[in-house]
């Protein structure tokens, strides 16, 4: 049997591709190597799935930090509302927390795979699982089929390369569809860590191991100047750093990683260095005769207080009368700019996105077709782009699955 379409990866962007091209009456075959489609899909947003952002497509231009003019029209195709109507239609309930990111009310991400398998079924799409990939047949400049891993082959007049970036390997994604790219033509950027934990050089952190900061800003600066600036939450691990706001400035380091890299922290974003001092004075002045160490957590976390006064060398058992303007001015300087030293980013395979990856030149942004190969399709994070936090990855994985569903449907 010869399909039309055959779709190399059961995460999201191929899942999406699939179920598009099924719906426009292609015969569709959904090929993945795993047992089970979407592996990694179910342990996003720590198994709640942040499906989308509820942000504009403003927002999300702005979110996007490789390439998001490559991915207008994919995101215009498809767009977060016609993402989160086709989900509700199919029973999805879903909900808008902070900073506009979309979760299924039921927070399981098992909801969003079963919603997507049912579409699947419904569009009369094959699927093949434990089924890996390993050779696009390619004559002429045009796809005719693919090799399976027991050397099978799968005949079809279209491919899409849905099968991710190479993080995370437990879950699939194993960088597989680069070196079919790169078989057919394609240039592969190297692929690189986006929105990763960075490790840190002071010893003191390991201490704060679990501590969370739920408003911090966090700023990347190197020779005097800032390279990056991001807000929102952090935490302390038993390496260094991670958290959404870690994550996030990480992605712009790891693309131009610069060294000596400081990170200063202002645990205070709220509060102007005067409103701080403000503060502190009447904490100090409400605690007189007591110890300088049994009163900061008034206004940091506890556990940060031993760490403020070793940093700022301001004696902890000083009585709080006694503390000096000048002390006073240190300690206020420090809680808003904590020092932290980049030792180097955590493994590739440890990031939430690989960066990097096939190559935008050579795709045709409102196809995703190759410009090298007829009827070869790119979907999803095996392309070269990555966002920030907050569901806009898969927002892309689903804008340019189904971009290149209906493209390869309209040319049939
Ligand atoms: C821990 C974690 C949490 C995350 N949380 C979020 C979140 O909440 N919100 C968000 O927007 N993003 C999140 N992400 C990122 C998001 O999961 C990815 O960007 C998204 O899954 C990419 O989709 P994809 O379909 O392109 O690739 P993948 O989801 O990686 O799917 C690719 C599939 O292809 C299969 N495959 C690979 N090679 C072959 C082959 N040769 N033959 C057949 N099949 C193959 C793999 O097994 C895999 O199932 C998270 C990532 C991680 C790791």
């Amino acid at each position: 049997m010869k399909y039309d379409l055959i779709v190399i990866g059961g995460g999201p962007a191929g899942m999406m591709s699939a179920i598009t091209a099924g719906a426009e009456g292609m015969r569709t075959i959904l090929t993945e190597k795993n047992n089970k489609l979407g592996k990694k899909l179910r342990i996003t947003g720590k198994g709640r799935c942040n499906v989308t952002n509820y942000g504009d497509l403003e927002d999300f231009q702005r979110s996007i930090i490789t390439n998001g003019k490559f991915l207008y029209s994919s995101l215009y195709a498809f767009d977060n509302l016609r993402l989160m109507e086709l989900l509700e239609s199919r029973g999805v309930k879903l909900k808008v927390e902070q900073g506009n990111r979309v979760f299924p009310v039921s927070d399981r991400a098992g909801d969003i795979i079963d919603a997507l398998f049912r579409l699947l079924r419904q569009n009369k799409v094959d699927i093949r699982l434990n089924t890996a990939i390993q050779n696009i047949l390619i004559e002429d400049n045009h796809v005719h089929g693919v090799v399976t891993c027991d050397n099978n082959v799968i005949k079809g007049d279209k491919v899409v390369i849905a099968s991710g970036g190479m993080s995370w390997q437990q879950t699939g994604s194993t960088g597989d569809g680069y070196k079919l790219a790169k078989d057919a033509g394609h240039e592969i950027v190297k692929p690189r860590p986006a929105l990763i934990p960075l490790e840190i050089k002071e010893p003191w952190v390991k201490d704060l191991q679990g501590l969370s900061l739920n408003n911090v800003n966090i700023r990347a600066v190197v020779e005097k100047r800032v390279i990056a600036e991001q807000s929102g939450e952090m935490l302390f691990t038993h390496f260094g750093i991670s958290g959404p706001a870690v994550l996030s400035i990480s992605s712009y380091l790891s693309k131009t990683l610069q060294h000596p890299l400081n990170l200063q922290v202002d645990i205070k974003p709220d509060l102007s260095a005067g409103e701080l001092d403000h503060s502190l004075q009447e904490t100090l002045n409400k605690n007189k005769g007591k110890s300088l160490k049994n009163v900061l957590h008034d206004l940091v976390p506890r556990r940060m207080v031993p760490v403020i006064l070793q940093i700022t060398k301001v004696d902890d058992n000083k009585k709080v009368d006694r503390v000096s303007r000048q002390e006073r001015e240190r300690l206020v300087h420090i809680i808003k700019n904590i020092p932290l030293t980049l030792k180097k980013m955590r493994p590739l395979n440890e990031a939430i996105v690989t960066g990097g990856g096939v190559g935008i030149k050579e795709i045709n942004p409102s196809t995703m077709e190759s410009k090298i190969v007829k009827g070869l399709y790119f979907a999803g994070e095996i392309i070269d782009v990555d966002a920030l936090t907050g569901g806009y990855n898969l927002q892309i994985a689903f804008s340019t699955g189904y971009l290149s569903g209906i493209s390869a449907a309209v040319s049939k």
